[in-house]
């Protein structure tokens, strides 16, 4: 051990009694997995790994770590640690809400309450329980905290907007140690910042946000072999840029390994996979997927579902996972725009990519969501993506350097814009938003956290003058 570190532990622990059996430090027989995110491919070593059961254990974590001088990192679920980690982590006490996982559905006012650690599982089932849905992603076990903070595109986006925009409260732990609500009337300017700003102003300990009327929606997917990736692209991209509100969907080329548990027809197999909801009548759904079963899909699971089953129907990896990925933002998707994405992870591309995405954006997440946050709408009629399982340094190499190519070869595309929930790499979280609510967020984290106590996986930084990079 380094001098500083030997000293980083030291204060660290000082932490030790803030949450009884809850803080791991270096050498601590829990630590290595306490410390382990959801993507196992990264090394995350913070100076300390707490676990609160409660509240007042956050704020006593928050308190010891600013006394004796470290950093706090909130985390949910570790989905998006790449960009915490590559800060470097010595003076960090990771704080992780995973135990805090209570939800509320207030079904008459058709609101729920979360705790900081909650699942997107967690709240779909209740809620679905009353008929009610939330704005939940593609993944069960992804954290709502880390999702609705960043901003959070799921199945009803282009109908419904991000998440984070249905966000109607936020509690959480600041530097002082306070615990503090934010909504529309108290705190409304940290409010307003919490909404697609991240995890840069404190602990959050609960949220609160809408929930919709939607009981059952009309889903599912469709299947082609990577054979037919050309004319299910071209047919799919001028179909989505047409395509009205009620839909939402993604299309994806996926290398699937041999492995027992995809179900047999696409087991080891490449496909052209599209899916999504859309919500409408059924003959109303017919009529707008019309176009894309024209190309007469292998597969074709597309019908009424309950809308509870929606968190599940991208297939995502559940527990944790070793993963590498890139994405970009692209402005519009033309003929060579096409060429490029096929020549890349199309038929005989031998692309290492698990999977190759294109969520279709636009609709109500291209518009300035009213009383919306530092996140009003994402900039872009495409979000690409590429990630390969990493079960091995090699693979991981393999896998970075392809998802990279494809996201290069997208370039001329790219709109400049990122979107940050997908940008699981350092990036420059400025990309993430516009001037004016870029100035505005570093002028909130500035008043909210004055000596940068809290590190953000995109980290905002704050005005004041000869500060840290790291802060
Ligand atoms: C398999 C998979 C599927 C996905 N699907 C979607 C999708 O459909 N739509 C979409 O928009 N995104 C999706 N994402 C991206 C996802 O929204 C981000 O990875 C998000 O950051 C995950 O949040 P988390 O809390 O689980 O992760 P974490 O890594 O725990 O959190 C990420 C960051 O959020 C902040 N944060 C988390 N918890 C707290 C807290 N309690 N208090 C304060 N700050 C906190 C911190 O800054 C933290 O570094 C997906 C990601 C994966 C890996």
């Amino acid at each position: 051990m380094s001098i500083t570190t030997t000293l980083q532990h030291e204060q660290a622990a000082s932490l030790r009694g803030a949450c009884p059996d809850g803080v791991h430090l270096p050498g601590d027989e829990g630590y290595d997995a306490a410390r382990l995110p959801w993507n196992v491919a990264l090394d995350q070593r913070p100076a300390a790994v707490a676990t609160p059961r409660t509240v007042p254990e956050v704020q006593a974590v928050v308190r010891r770590a600013v006394a004796a001088g470290l950093r706090v990192a909130p985390q949910s679920t570790g989905h998006n640690a790449g960009p915490l980690v590559a800060q470097g982590l010595d003076d960090v006490v990771v704080v992780r809400t995973s135990a805090m996982t209570g939800v509320s559905i207030d079904a008459q006012r058709r609101v729920a309450r979360v705790e900081g650690g909650a699942l997107w599982l967690h709240a779909t089932e209740p809620a679905g329980d009353h008929g009610l849905a939330a704005l939940h992603g593609s993944s069960p076990d992804v954290g709502i905290a880390g999702y609705s903070l960043g901003g959070g595109i799921g199945w009803y986006a282009r109908k419904l907007g991000l998440a984070t925009n249905s966000l109607l409260a936020v509690e959480l732990v600041t530097a002082d140690g306070e615990h503090v609500r934010a909504d529309a009337t108290e705190n409304a300017d940290l409010f307003w910042a919490l909404r697609g700003g991240g995890g840069s102003f404190g602990v959050v300990t609960a949220l609160e946000f809408r929930l919709y009327d939607i009981a059952t929606a009309y889903a599912g997917m469709l299947v082609w072999d990577i054979a037919q990736a050309e004319p299910a692209l071209r047919r799919w991209v001028e179909w989505a840029a047409a395509a009205p509100d009620e839909v939402t969907t993604a299309f994806r080329i996926l290398n699937l390994p041999p492995l027992p548990d995809i179900p047999a027809p696409l087991r080891g197999r490449s496909v052209v996979v599209v899916d999504g909801a859309v919500l409408a009548d059924d003959q109303q759904a017919e009529a707008i997927l019309a176009d894309l079963r024209g190309l007469a899909p292998e597969m074709d699971t597309f019908g009424r579902v309950p809308a509870r089953s929606l968190v599940r129907l991208h297939m995502d990896p559940e527990g944790p996972t070793p993963a590498v990925s890139d994405s970009t933002m692209l402005g519009s998707l033309p003929g060579e725009g096409i060429d490029a994405f096929l020549t890349e992870v199309g038929p005989g591309s031998s692309s290492s990519l698990l999977l190759a995405e294109l969520r279709q954006l636009g609709g109500a997440l291209g518009r300035d969501h009213e009383g919306g946050g530092a996140l009003k709408r994402l900039d872009g009629a495409y979000l690409a993506f590429g990630a390969a399982i990493a079960a091995t340094p090699e693979m991981g190499a393999q896998g970075e350097h392809d998802a990279q190519r494809l996201t290069k070869a997208l370039s001329p595309w790219a709109n400049g814009r990122r979107y940050l929930n997908f940008a699981e790499n350092a990036v420059d979280p400025k990309s993430g938003y516009d001037e004016r609510a870029w100035l505005q967020l570093k002028g909130i984290r500035s008043a909210v956290d004055p000596h940068g106590t809290f590190v953000g996986n995109h980290r905002i930084p704050r005005l004041v003058e000869n500060q840290r990079v790291t802060d």
